[in-house]
């Protein structure tokens, strides 16, 4: 396993109100992460951090061995985004749609018909590729979502709550897409989900009010209280720090 990201000390405010505080952590390729925490602990901070989309107060973050701040564009580059909420271009077909997104990730050509009839193939879009954007159910929108994220192959991907709002057969198929997308690919999953993160996640990372207070495996945060859910392990751990606090 090699660190693709390493986040050292980040710390970001907004008006004084600090919504990360000291959080140090890295992300390994082949490793798929999970980032929990309750609303407003500081998830989507994190991930526009990571995806440039924000600077820290304070702190480095390394993307595949280089500082971000040295080279903000190179470090982008590297990274396959899904936002919250995955927006699409509605009016655009799937195929004009994936082609925008990987003219919007610098890719042009043959580089471009290749990578997006890769991810079309992989997320089983052929169908649909004519298709507009608007008529698709939301299992296929968010395909489409994260196709565009996976455009290129980048060796990082992010994504934030992938399998929200989805039935439970959508949230299948988006599941096993990711756990087939790994490889040597590092995944970083915002969600609120644990059922996902025990089915598909290696690692878990928790924030609370912006510090970190949770970095090991998965079974690691089962073993924090034997015998119950996942779920249970994760409140249990919000709660034990409340209580300490
Ligand atoms: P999460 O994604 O875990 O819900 P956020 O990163 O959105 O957490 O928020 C962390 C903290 O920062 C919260 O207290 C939130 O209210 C605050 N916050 C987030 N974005 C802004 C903003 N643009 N302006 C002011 N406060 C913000």
């Amino acid at each position: 396993m090699t660190c693709v990201i390493a986040a050292r000390n980040l710390q970001k405010a907004y008006n004084r109100s600090i919504a990360l505080d000291d959080v140090s952590f890295e992300l390994n390729s082949g490793e798929i992460t999970a980032l929990l925490g309750k609303n407003g602990a500081g998830k989507s901070t994190t991930l526009s951090l990571l995806t440039g989309r924000l600077e820290p107060d304070h702190g480095e973050i390394e993307v595949m061995g280089r500082k971000v701040s040295d080279n903000p564009v190179s470090a982008r580059s590297q990274i396959g985004f899904l936002p919250e909420g995955a927006p699409l271009f509605d009016d655009l077909t799937v195929l004009a749609q994936l082609q925008t997104m990987a003219g919007l990730k610098g890719l042009s050509g043959l580089s471009s018909k290749a990578a997006i009839d890769d991810v079309i193939a992989r997320f089983e879009l052929s169908d649909r590729r004519h298709a507009r954007v608007d008529t698709l159910s939301k299992g296929f929108r968010r395909r489409v979502a994260l196709a565009g994220a996976c455009l290129g192959d980048p060796p990082i991907l992010i994504l934030d709550e992938p399998t929200d709002g989805l039935d439970p057969f959508q949230k299948d198929r988006v599941l096993q897409q990711l756990r087939d997308a790994k490889q040597d690919q590092a995944l970083l999953i915002s969600t609120h989900s644990l059922e996902d993160v025990s089915e598909i996640c290696d690692r878990v990372i928790i924030l609370d009010d912006g510090r970190l207070i949770f970095d090991d495996r998965v079974d690691a945060l089962a073993a924090t209280a034997p015998g119950k859910t996942l779920e249970a392990a994760f409140k249990a751990l919000i709660a034990h720090k409340d209580i300490a606090a």
